[in-house]
């Protein structure tokens, strides 16, 4: 058994609640300060992707997802002017393949099993706590009200507008503002009421249209009980509207009205979804970007960022919560390997150097993903639709148990974060997997890694 440390995670999301599990399985000491009042999460389905759920597996909670699971086997695709289907992204192969399915849970129960796990282990979570200051050389934390608190180790998973960031960078850092996301909440019994909606709520899968400019995913959630639809507008789009500056997100209401117009081309499915929905269930989001961050650790090598503090992306691969996850369960090998706190730092570097280029790698599959989904009308959204027609017709790229695997999406999907970090672990402390060289970082650590 390695070093017990002492741990504060800023932040009660999906990224802080994960590594307070992760982390107190490992037999360290975790303390999360949350700045909120109580547990607070809005929004639709969240996709758990093989490799997160490969993780939260190790966690002993993995069967109450399942429960809530909603997912079935495929994503469908649908044009926005007459509803017809352009492509059809199938995952019911992956569970076979990769050992887990892609699931789709509510982000509320999401948060909500976390923290019942987080809770069941013993992890502290203290609600009402804002970090305003931090000092990273101790390293300790002052809250918005005073209160001093110090550990081994800080982890800021405090999300994209991270205060932990700018400790971390020594200046802001702030997001790039690409889109804007509104989602919207709708009763099932009131889809099935209607008979253009109706067949939707008969199969839970989840299904989007694309369009010029914008694109839309939704789907059927709680077993039927609710149906979540998440709008996406490009901000450059000639018709999105203005946006207050003190919106929060997820906080504030999108104007459903201006919505209808801004979607009055498309058919008349989504139309009538839209028109079901109530002025205060919808709500909005700002969709940002980080750029590549110079570093992820303080000077002191004792403040680290994991999750959307580190390395916010664009939703359009749905990947945000299951980077978090895996930044986490690499996070917690690298500290495994060192004897002693003085080490942390060394253990942070090795963190910093497995997860950057692979986090940065699928921020920039992300954002082409955004750029292709809102081709205008024309030769490039003609070419899309026909190859993603291509690919979901002839299922060529269905990999089979055993057979080696080179679906496009295997490096994402098919990840092991576990086990990439202790090859690397190996690799980088040598003989004996441990580190034994003491507040030094070899120049080497960067070279030769894989992303
Ligand atoms: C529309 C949309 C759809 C998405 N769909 C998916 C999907 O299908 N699959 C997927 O994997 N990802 C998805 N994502 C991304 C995913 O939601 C995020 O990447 C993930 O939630 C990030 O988790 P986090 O814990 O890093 O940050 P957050 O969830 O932002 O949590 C940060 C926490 O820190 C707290 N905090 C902030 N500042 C302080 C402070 N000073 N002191 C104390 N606490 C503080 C906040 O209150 C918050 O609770 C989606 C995102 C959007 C916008």
């Amino acid at each position: 058994m390695s070093q017990v440390y002492s741990i504060l995670v800023v932040g009660g999301g999906i990224g802080g609640l994960s590594a307070a599990i992760e982390l107190t399985l490992k037999g360290h000491s975790v303390t999360v300060l949350e700045r909120t009042s109580s547990l607070q999460s809005i929004g639709g389905g969240i996709l758990i992707s093989p490799q997160a759920c490969k993780i939260i597996d190790t966690w002993g909670c993995f069967d109450r997802f399942l429960k809530l699971d909603v997912i079935r086997d495929k994503l469908q695709i649908w044009r926005y002017a007459d509803g017809s289907l352009i492509g059809s992204n199938d995952f019911g192969w992956q569970k076979n393949v990769y050992g887990y399915p892609t699931l789709n849970i509510t982000r509320e129960d999401y948060q909500r099993l976390l923290y019942d796990r987080a809770l069941e282990l013993g992890v502290t979570v203290k609600f009402g706590c804002k970090v305003d200051t931090i000092d990273q050389a101790v390293p300790s934390i002052t809250l918005a009200d005073g209160e001093l608190w110090k550990a081994d180790l800080i982890i800021g998973a405090d999300g994209i507008r991270s205060k932990v960031r700018t400790t971390v960078l020594g200046e802001v850092v702030d997001p790039r503002i690409s889109d804007t996301a509104y989602i919207c909440k709708i009763s099932g019994d009131a889809m099935r009421a209607d008979p253009l909606t109706a067949a939707i709520m008969a199969q839970p899968d989840p299904h989007g249209w694309l369009a010029p400019g914008r694109h839309v995913v939704a789907s059927p959630a709680q077993w039927g009980k609710s149906y979540y639809i998440i709008l996406i507008l490009d901000k450059e789009h000639d018709r999105h509207p203005p946006i207050p500056e003190d919106a929060r997100d997820w906080q504030t209401r999108g104007d459903i009205k201006e919505l209808r117009k801004i979607f009055d081309d498309h058919e008349p499915k989504l139309r009538k979804i839209l028109d079901m929905v109530d002025e205060e269930n919808c709500k909005l989001w700002r969709v940002g970007m980080l750029p590549d961050l110079k570093t992820w650790i303080s000077e002191s090598g004792k403040v680290v960022l994991v999750g959307d503090a580190a390395h916010a992306l664009n939703p359009y691969l749905a990947l945000g919560a299951a980077m978090a996850t895996e930044d986490v369960a690499v996070l917690s090998e690298c500290l495994s390997r060192i004897i002693s706190p003085s080490q942390i730092p060394i253990a942070m570097k090795a963190y910093e150097t497995i997860r950057k280029p692979r986090a940065e790698k699928l921020k920039a599959a992300s954002e082409f993903s955004g750029l292709e989904k809102h081709y205008p009308d024309g030769e490039k959204q003609r070419k899309r639709d026909e190859l993603m027609m291509k690919s979901a017709g002839s299922q060529i790229a269905v990999p089979k148990k055993g057979e080696k695997n080179m679906h496009p999406s295997a490096w994402v999907h098919g990840y092991d974060a576990r086990g990439h970090a202790n090859t690397e672990l190996d690799r980088l402390f040598g003989d004996d997997g441990t580190a034994t060289f003491r507040n030094t970082v070899p120049d080497s650590f960067g070279e030769g890694l894989i992303a």
